[in-house]
């Protein structure tokens, strides 16, 4: 048997997703620096969004908006017209498949890397300890990997069911980024999904394109779903200061007047809202913590559908399986999830409005329940044991963890850690709007910079 071996480079990303595979781009054009990914895929740059390998599964923001350089706008529109053949012009619109994304984000790394060598691993990480002036990193393949500084670029927290499934056949269960479970649902076999966000819509466009005949029903704990673009908006400009002094009730009469105003312009709501794009974060900074907690407790699930839509293709598609009765949605708390004596699995839900119970007995069940944003409910053994060491602590209302505006990571202490940093999902808590690219080209191009700083100070 092997010993396991120690290996050294200068900074190690933990997480290959389009954040870290970013990161470790920007590291690796600027200079000669020794770069470790770890990434239990294998692969850099596709992460759970952009893995999927399905043509239905498009991006909810259009190709004008996905260059992943802030300094290069139409970098992904380039890359796409190249790829099929066209004139950029056509593709600015465009909500193009996600698998194309990642075969961009795949391009654009491989364009530095194959200079400079990668070094990829293909496995994940389970704990890092600080070690002398740099960190030890120990590896789910038993490897130990020294680094002298740590990036922690591991996304969307996966969610788990909100109740697990009584009795036999929890393999009846699948999970919605699992797109090649999802993909092999038979057809005729009756379906209900858990959750009814963006990774319902994703599980939706798959069976709708396998030609699925059975049942389909999805719950969710308000009944509402992402809504869809509007093709040609024209955003509003300016005024976004006036919303800054305001709590959260407040700030949503301004926004559904301005919403009013569009629309009695010839415009639409879709305008009012993309107002507030460049404003995002100082909105939510700007609010004290009670503000935030109201937000999180009234008005989060309302901000999500708004702001977090979908191509407009995708909601005719579904908006048609609605009309037709392939597809329920359903408004109420999932009480239960239990397998049957002839092998279904029966879900039991409390409706929101009513008092009767309701239920559905299906074949299979999609968790389609998204992303967890709190830390202390992260799966896997790595967060535990950060948050075990110290090394670092939940962020504003446990959602996330604690970091500099720099994207530093604070300890239990909130004290900045030297050499240890994060971007993207887990600086939710911090940033709010910390996920899709139009924020992490900026924060993964300032965060390289940063870190290389910082281990040219430590030399
Ligand atoms: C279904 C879906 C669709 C989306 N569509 C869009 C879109 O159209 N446009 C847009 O701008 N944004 C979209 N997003 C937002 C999306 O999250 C970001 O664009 C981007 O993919 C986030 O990248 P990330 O690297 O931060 O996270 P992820 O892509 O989640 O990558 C994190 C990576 O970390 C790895 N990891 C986790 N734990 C460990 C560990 N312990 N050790 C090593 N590796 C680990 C995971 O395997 C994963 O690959 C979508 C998100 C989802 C989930």
């Amino acid at each position: 048997m092997t010993e396991p071996t120690a290996d050294a480079v200068d900074i190690a990303i933990l997480g290959g997703g389009a954040a870290g595979a970013l990161v470790a781009r920007h590291l690796l054009a600027r200079r000669e620096v020794r770069v470790a990914v770890v990434e239990p895929r294998g692969v850099a740059g596709l992460g759970a969004a952009y893995s999927t390998a399905r043509p239905e599964h498009l991006l909810n923001v259009n190709a004008a908006r996905m260059s992943a350089f802030d300094d290069r706008p139409d970098d992904f529109v380039d890359f796409l017209a190249a790829l099929r053949g066209v004139a950029p012009a056509e593709l600015t619109g465009v909500f193009a498949p996600r698998r194309d994304y990642g075969r961009y984000l795949e391009d654009r790394l491989a364009a530095v890397a194959g200079q400079a060598g990668l070094d990829l691993r293909a496995t994940a990480a389970v704990d890092v300890q600080a070690d002398g002036p740099g960190y030890s990193i120990r590896l789910a393949d038993g490897r130990t990997l020294a680094a002298t500084a740590v990036v922690l670029a591991l996304g969307n927290l996966p969610a788990a069911l909100p109740t697990p499934v009584r009795g036999p056949g929890p393999e009846a269960a699948v999970d919605a980024w699992d797109y090649d479970a999802v993909a092999a649902i038979d057809p005729a076999h009756d379906v209900a999904i858990v959750g009814a966000g963006l990774s319902m819509v994703d599980t939706l466009l798959t069976l709708q394109a396998n030609g699925h005949r059975g049942r389909i029903v999805a719950l969710s704990r308000h009944g509402l779903m992402p809504l869809s673009h509007a093709p040609g908006t024209q955003p509003q400009t300016g005024g976004v200061e006036a919303l800054l002094p305001l709590g959260v009730r407040a700030r949503m009469h301004l926004l559904r007047q301005w919403a009013a105003e569009a629309q009695a312009q010839g415009g639409r709501w879709q305008d009012a809202l993309e107002r507030l794009r460049p404003q995002v974060q100082a909105l939510w900074q700007t609010w004290p913590a009670h503000e935030q907690r109201r937000f999180l407790r009234h008005a989060v699930r309302l901000w999500d559908i708004h702001r977090h839509r979908i191509a407009p293709e995708v909601g005719a598609t579904i908006a048609a399986m609605q009309a037709d009765g392939r597809f329920r949605l359903h408004a109420g708390r999932l009480e239960a999830i239990t397998s049957t004596p002839d092998g279904r699995l029966r879900m039991d839900w409390r409706p929101r409005r009513g008092n009767t119970d309701a239920h559905a007995v299906v074949d299979r069940i999609v968790n389609a329940t998204g992303t967890e944003k709190r830390v202390d409910r992260a799966r896997g053994p790595l967060l535990p044991a950060l948050l075990a060491r110290g090394l670092v602590r939940p962020g504003p209302h446990g959602i996330g963890i604690d970091s500099s505006p720099a994207g530093q990571v604070l300890d239990a202490d909130g004290q900045p850690v030297a050499g240890l940093w994060t971007l993207g999902a887990l600086r939710t808590g911090t940033l709010w709007e910390s996920v899709a690219m139009p924020e992490l080209r900026g924060q993964a191009a300032r965060l390289a910079e940063a870190a290389l700083a910082g281990v040219d100070a430590s030399r």
